[in-house]
């Protein structure tokens, strides 16, 4: 059998293919030893395929911690102790972060709050705090708000949020359930 990594080699990095879904299997469970020559594999693809520039982002946390739901490896939850305290930042000091990222090379803005997922009243925030930032700012906007209904995803969307990026974290006795 042809091993996993010559198979990617030849596929991702000679013929820039992506792999199929037992070979992303194969990978994904690669021994841990083999990290290091994946990681490697990794690179030069990117290298050969994308180049060696890399995007820059600006992130601001909207509202920090206080959050109720009670995922216990966060910081952020409100249920434990922890030394991150609650705090919910203006659209005014939205506007001088997403200026700042952009001093500082960012093309991307990404606005984040922890939550399990937005109410009305917080995409309300994020819909004021996008218009501001799009009028003095040339930044794209992404945000990180949680779990999103498709309705919510058609609201960002159309306020110009460009991109939605989502951590899935779980405790590991979870995996099998996913
Ligand atoms: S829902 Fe998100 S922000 Fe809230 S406690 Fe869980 S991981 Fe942290």
């Amino acid at each position: 059998m042809t091993d996993i990594l010559d198979i990617a080699r030849e596929k991702a990095l000679e013929n820039g293919e992506g792999l199929n879904k037992d070979e992303l299997v194969q990978i994904l469970n690669i021994e841990d030893e083999r990290l290091p020559e994946l990681l490697d594999l990794a690179h030069q693809v990117r290298i050969k395929h994308c180049g060696v520039d890399v995007s820059l982002e600006g992130i601001i946390s909207l509202k920090t911690g206080g959050c109720p739901e009670d995922c216990h490896f966060c910081s952020q939850s409100g249920l434990f102790e922890s030394p991150v305290r609650a705090v919910t930042l203006d659209i005014n000091e939205l506007v001088e972060a997403a200026k700042q990222s952009e001093k500082m090379g960012a093309s991307e803005f990404c606005i984040v709050a922890a939550v399990k997922g937005p109410t009305q009243q917080l995409l309300d925030q994020v819909a004021e705090a996008v218009t501001a930032i799009q009028e003095e700012v040339d930044i794209s906007i992404s945000a990180s708000l949680g779990i999103l209904t498709r309705d919510q995803a058609r609201q960002l969307a159309k306020m110009g949020v460009s991109r939605y990026n989502h951590n899935f974290e779980t405790a590991e006795s979870f995996f099998p359930a996913w």
